[in-house]
């Protein structure tokens, strides 16, 4: 590997850190931060250390916010007796991109996953306890992602949660919209019949 003085050097290292950022791309995005103009490499610097900064977990559902309560918990015009159960701040982005969703969510900040070590106590789980024990929810929306993990963190919950008389609920999971029946793998088609609804 070609020697870059130690400044570059460290740039490369700690870009490359990044997901998805193999050692190549981590080169040309140092190149291409110090062809920058000083002002524009300082906002990439500001934003970053800003961001690190202001940014906090809101202390109510977990969601990424610089604000405490977060936007959405403060929002008195949504609904506050269904919440929607996601794996990170990302997935309520998703959510509240496809604006059909009017209620409020709660982040686990991670899935149990036994092979990992990682046990119901180890996410944001105490936090929905206590919430649900404060309010009146009527319903509760598990939308982790449809693998093991996923699957096994809303069993848990769900198990959890109901004996309480609250309503658990796990979104549909099928065919992606212009798939194809024929190419879906056997687990996405059963998961596709079962979450079959009348019509
Ligand atoms: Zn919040």
């Amino acid at each position: 590997m070609k020697q870059y003085p130690r400044p570059l050097a460290k740039l490369i290292g700690e870009l490359s850190k990044l997901p998805g950022i193999g050692y190549k791309t981590a080169q040309r995005l140092a190149f291409h931060i110090l062809s920058l103009e000083d002002s524009e490499a300082q906002g990439l610097a500001d934003a970053i250390a800003e961001a690190k900064r202001e940014m906090k977990y809101c202390s109510v559902c977990g969601n990424l916010t610089d604000q405490d309560p977060c936007i959405i918990c403060s929002d008195k015009s949504r609904r506050e007796d269904v919440i929607c159960v996601v794996e990170s701040p990302k997935d309520v982005a998703a959510m509240e991109r496809i604006k059909d969703f009017n209620g409020l969510y709660h982040v686990l900040h991670g899935v149990i996953s036994p092979m990992d070590g990682i046990g119901p106590e180890d996410i944001n789980l105490k936090s929905l306890i206590a919430r649900l024990q404060q309010t009146d929810v009527k319903e509760l929306i598990v939308a982790t992602n449809p693998n093991i993990e996923g699957e096994a963190t809303a069993m848990y919950i769900a198990r959890l949660i109901k004996p309480a008389g609250i309503k658990v609920t796990r979104i549909a999971h099928g065919l992606p919209v212009g798939g194809d029946l024929e190419y879906a793998d056997e687990v996405t088609l059963l998961k596709a019949v079962e979450g079959r609804r009348e019509l």
